[in-house]
């Protein structure tokens, strides 16, 4: 090799590792003030979002804001969630170890990346292909060979992999896909925006007991809204 590529890859593995230190910091910075300040305690969550390179699911011009305490848009008209969301969305599930996790709304890939990191499998739905294609190269190239991914209309839920231990809909529809509540194992978790288009919704969390669910009412958000095929 070349002394002058010799330097020149040095350098470059330098200023690509300062990068990555960087972003180490700022994601580290996230969970102090976003998320633990705000009282997520789930161990295993804030693992996850220490871990998950959020910057790499926003669009390159968005990459310097990837940390801070809000939504960005990821094109399509369609965003990716506040850090602090993702979360509490993911806390309040309690996922485990041996989890099967469905997702609708794939969006970015941020909420399934940070799920694959704690659970066995996650099954994610996008119903606009174009972030269904991203979504799914994204993974490919992060090495998450947890994830499963489907282009289509996630009201159906995924009949075929269920019963699923936790649901977590990322997009708002006016009442809980009656299929999604079907797909939910004795003892599972759904969490779920619920209310009217580009307005507050609630998120709501059911649990299924004795083949019943029980609705919970967390707290007021603002989620793009459940489209349909
Ligand atoms: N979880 C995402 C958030 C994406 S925003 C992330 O971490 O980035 C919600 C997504 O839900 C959008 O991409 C939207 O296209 C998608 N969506 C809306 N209605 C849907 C439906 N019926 N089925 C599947 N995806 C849907």
């Amino acid at each position: 090799m070349k002394l002058t590529t010799i330097v020149l890859s040095t350098l470059l593995a330098l200023v690509f590792s300062q990068d990555q230190d960087d972003y180490r910091r700022l994601r580290e910075d996230m969970v102090k003030t976003q998320i633990e300040a705000r009282n997520v305690y789930n161990r295993a969550t804030l693992k996850a979002m220490r871990t998950v390179p959020r910057h790499e699911f926003v669009p390159e011009y968005m990459k310097a804001y990837a940390y801070e305490d809000r939504p960005l848009s990821i094109g399509n008209g369609q965003t990716i969630s506040q850090p602090y969301i993702v979360a509490f969305m993911t806390s309040v599930i309690n996922p485990k170890p041996d989890d099967r996790i469905l997702e609708i709304g794939t969006g970015s890939g941020y909420q399934a990346a940070v799920l694959a990191e704690i659970v066995h499998s996650v099954y994610t739905i996008e119903i606009i292909p174009e972030l269904a294609d991203k979504a799914k190269a994204k993974f490919e190239s992060l090495n998450y060979s947890n994830i499963y991914t489907k282009t289509g209309d996630g009201y159906h839920g995924w009949p075929e992999e269920a019963p699923f231990d936790a649901i977590v809909v990322t997009a708002a529809p006016d009442e809980v896909p009656e299929p999604l509540i079907e797909q939910l194992r004795e003892g599972g978790r759904l969490v779920i925006p619920i209310g009217p288009k580009y307005s507050v919704q609630s998120l709501q969390l059911l649990t299924m007991k004795d083949g019943k669910t029980s609705i919970k009412n967390l707290f007021p958000v603002r989620f793009v809204p459940f489209t349909r095929d």
